[in-house]
């Protein structure tokens, strides 16, 4: 016979484990995701790891036996919804019954459903966390009390029956939130930081890194496609003097405003990307260079009509950028040279008078 601290270690591990791979399963959170199906899932799940959990109940003596299962339900109740605590309830209700229809199964629905109760009322009602699970459990645990000592069954009352149901439950209950709790930051973490490893925390557009992934996948798509692949380099003009007269946060403005002006235009394949300071690549899957030369003049007058609002909203103002682009196989004979010929194009669109778009030609220089 296990004593109540293994039964206690043993139940704990029930617990932590589920909740893990409860996350492993499901990353994002009840306000991140939630439909009737999920809600109605999440109680059937919680309300398992009940079933389980009065599977494990922990011996405290002769006759007396405990569990958690209310701590799936606290759980339901804090982290999903009222669907949830129903299907939860329902099944730990009904598990009871199935083991026998006695006095102790009747306690059982009081319990649930009081304890429920009290869950409902108290979880948004107190801000603090901790003393919101300690006012929860304590009442849900007074419930119990009052039940053992009011309502004759086979159990039989003793102190250390108690006493242990308290610390038991209460402590249970606080590790399993901890853990529910450290688990969803950890996730929303870990999301959040693989975000930005991709992506410009600026404008919201790929990065460089994501780039370099975009376009490795190109070069292997396109020696089973054979398609073209263009590439088209932007840079605004004389944007210094944007920072300089409006200062950088304006400059930050114009920079966003450019970004989703490129996002709109974009094809579903295309990946548009800011490349440092104010440069933005497009990379076009599938495209000529007579498409890509389109596009790119289309881009640019794009630029030129568009209104620039900043100085939060009184001002608006106009801009202009310089591209290069060019395409393989046609400009670019090697694939790893699409990046720097591009370049030479924007270089060559930028010394000959800027607000223009160029293509890389090998022989002489790319005007278009
Ligand atoms: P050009 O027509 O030759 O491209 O002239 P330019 O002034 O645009 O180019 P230059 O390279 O002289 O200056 C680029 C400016 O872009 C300087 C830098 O302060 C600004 N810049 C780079 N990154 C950012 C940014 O994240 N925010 C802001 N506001 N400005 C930036
Ligand atoms: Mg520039
Ligand atoms: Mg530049």
């Amino acid at each position: 016979m296990l004593t109540v601290y293994e039964g206690f270690f043993l139940n704990l591990c029930v617990l932590i484990s589920s909740l893990f791979l409860y996350k492993q399963l499901f990353r994002k959170s009840y306000e991140e995701y939630h439909t009737t199906c999920m809600s109605l899932f999440r109680g059937f799940l919680a309300g398992f790891l009940g079933v389980v959990l009065m599977n494990f109940s922990i011996s405290t003596g002769v006759n007396s036996i405990i569990d958690l299962r209310i701590i799936p339900l606290m759980l339901v109740v804090l982290y999903s919804d009222w669907i949830s605590a129903s299907v939860t309830a329902t099944m730990i209700i009904i598990t009871r019954f199935m083991i026998g229809v006695n006095s102790q199964s009747f306690s059982n629905v009081i319990f649930i459903l009081v304890s429920w109760a009290v869950f409902h009322y108290f979880t948004k009602r107190i801000r603090n966390r901790w003393v919101c699970i300690a006012v929860m459990l304590g009442l849900s645990s007074l419930t119990y009390t009052l039940l053992v000592i009011f309502i004759p069954s086979t159990k039989s009352l003793n102190i250390s029956l108690l006493i242990n149901y308290w610390v038991v439950s209460i402590l249970g209950g606080m590790i399993s939130v901890y853990m529910m709790d450290y688990l969803t930051k950890s996730e929303q973490l870990f999301r959040q930081n693989k975000n930005f490893a991709f992506t410009d925390p600026l404008t919201g557009l790929n990065n460089v890194r994501s780039f370099d992934i975009a376009f490795n996948k190109a070069k292997r798509r396109q020696i089973t496609t054979n398609e073209s692949i263009s590439i088209m380099l932007l840079d605004i003009d004389f944007f210094k003097q944007v920072n300089d007269t409006y200062g950088h946060l304006e400059g930050d403005v114009v920079l966003k405003k450019l970004a989703a002006i490129l996002k709109s235009s974009q094809g579903p394949e295309d990946v548009v990307s800011r490349n440092g300071g104010e440069e933005f690549s497009v990379l076009i899957h599938d495209c000529t260079l007579k498409e890509a030369n389109k596009r790119a003049e289309a881009m640019r007058k794009i630029v030129e009509n568009s209104f620039f609002v900043i100085n939060n909203g009184t001002k608006s103002i106009h801009i202009t950028v310089s591209i290069g682009f060019t395409t393989y196989n046609d400009t670019t004979k090697e694939i790893d040279q699409l990046y720097d010929n591009a370049d030479q194009a924007l270089y060559a669109a930028k010394k000959s008078g800027r607000n223009r778009v160029c293509f890389y030609s090998q022989s002489s220089s790319l005007v278009n």
